[in-house]
């Protein structure tokens, strides 16, 4: 099997890649990680990767030291393992700040197994452009975009009508604003089915993370965004599913793990057995669907103005949810004031409608500069 590049390999996905490469011997060529240069090591010590790179650069010196009696290269920055040869670049990192090492990995021609939904949102054109000029390949690995990418294998030349796009709802599903006025950090942390990093988990508290999904998909799939269905499914067993012409839905099932869909990422187009638990329907027991209450989470709306509008309005309502989700977890706003700090930068930041990479930079600053402004 080919090795692969695993860019935020200290994550919750960075860790769960790592039990699949270890299920599978996979050969781990380069790990990075920010700055938890403690679980790196470790991690370096284990599978002994020819580089390991932090993208913090005060913590490189730290790292070079713990590294010295190994011959594994010490780097800092992260865009330079994104590029080297190998047979996939896992992106895990969090943030638009995978964006570039997503951009580096296809440029240098390297099939990219991709987790940082953010790179899709804050530049769906550029990077799908850039996969289709250098005829590579990206892979899904966010659970619903990976059950979306199953349900079309095989679907040949026909087309979806509809994606359907399930939701867990959160932590908060069925609350109403005025019962999230007061809610504490840790509940909001606190989510039922999946256990993820931090700004993940406020994402799913707040539904930005379905408004992010649904851009992810817009791109991943050339879909319209009015094709796209958002169905609140509590188990988190289905996993999404399309409809097609005719009528029929096929869906993707499984538990919640994300490791199947890691792993599928990792060694498409073949299944190999799973570390993940399989699924068993007399189980779960029963299954049920709901709706997004778009009134109350207005992360939701907001990133479908965005993707309706285009341009850089994407980039502005991500990276304005980034800049918020880092102060509330930061104790500096309260859980309501995400989303109304999303709806403001996106009315307030300047629109570009057809932006180039700088462009979208540019955006990232103004639109974290605009909340931590005015909000923080
Ligand atoms: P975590 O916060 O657990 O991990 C993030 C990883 O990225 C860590 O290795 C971290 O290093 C590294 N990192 C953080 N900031 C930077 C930076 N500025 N530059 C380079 N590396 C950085 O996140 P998750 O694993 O939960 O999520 C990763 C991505 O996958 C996100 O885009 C998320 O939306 C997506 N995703 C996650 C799912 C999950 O189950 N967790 C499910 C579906 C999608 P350090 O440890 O040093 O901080
Ligand atoms: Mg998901």
């Amino acid at each position: 099997m080919d090795d692969i590049v695993l860019l935020g390999s200290t994550g919750s996905i960075g860790t769960q890649t790592l039990d699949v490469c270890r299920a599978h011997n996979i050969r781990v060529k380069a790990l990075s990680a920010n700055s938890n240069v403690d679980l790196l090591e470790r991690q370096a010590r284990e599978f002994r990767p020819e580089y390991a790179a932090v993208a913090d650069e005060s913590c490189y010196a730290d790292l070079k030291t713990r590294l010295a009696d190994t011959d594994i290269k010490v780097i800092s920055g992260i865009n330079e393992l994104a590029a080297l040869k190998c047979g996939r670049v896992v992106n895990a990192v969090v943030g638009i700040a995978g964006l570039l090492p997503t951009l580096a990995a296809i440029e240098a021609g390297n099939d990219v197994a991709l987790a940082n939904k953010e790179t899709l949102v804050a530049g769906g054109r550029l990077v799908t452009e850039a996969v289709k000029r250098r005829g590579v390949k990206l892979l899904p690995i966010d659970s619903e975009h990976s059950a979306i990418f199953q349900c079309l294998m095989g679907a040949g030349e026909n087309r979806f009508t509809k994606i359907i796009l399930t939701a867990s709802g959160g932590p908060f599903y069925g609350k109403k604003r005025e019962e999230l006025e007061n809610v504490a950090k840790d509940q909001a942390l606190a989510h039922p089915n999946w256990n993820m990093g931090a700004k993940i988990t406020i994402d799913s508290a707040t539904l930005m993370n379905k408004g992010l999904e649904l851009i992810e998909a817009v791109w991943l799939f050339g879909a319209n965004p009015k094709q796209v269905e958002i169905v609140v499914q509590r188990q988190s067993i289905i996993h999404s599913a399309v409809e097609f012409e005719d009528g029929a839905v096929i869906a993707q099932l499984g538990s919640a793990d994300m490791r199947l869909p890691i792993q599928l990422a990792l060694t498409y187009p073949r299944r190999l057995p799973c570390p993940a638990k399989k699924l068993s329907l007399f189980d779960v027991g029963e299954l049920t669907f709901g709706r997004a209450d778009e009134e109350t989470f207005v992360c939701l709306s907001a990133a479908k103005s965005a993707i309706a509008k285009g341009g850089n309005a994407p980039c502005i309502v991500n990276c304005a949810n980034e800049a918020a989700v880092g102060l509330f977890l930061r104790d500096k706003i309260r859980f309501l004031d995400i989303g109304d700090a999303v709806c403001s930068a996106l009315e307030n930041v300047g629109f570009i409608a057809e932006p180039s990479l700088d462009d979208i930079l540019e955006t990232r600053i103004a639109a974290e500069n605009y909340v931590l402004t005015k909000f923080g």
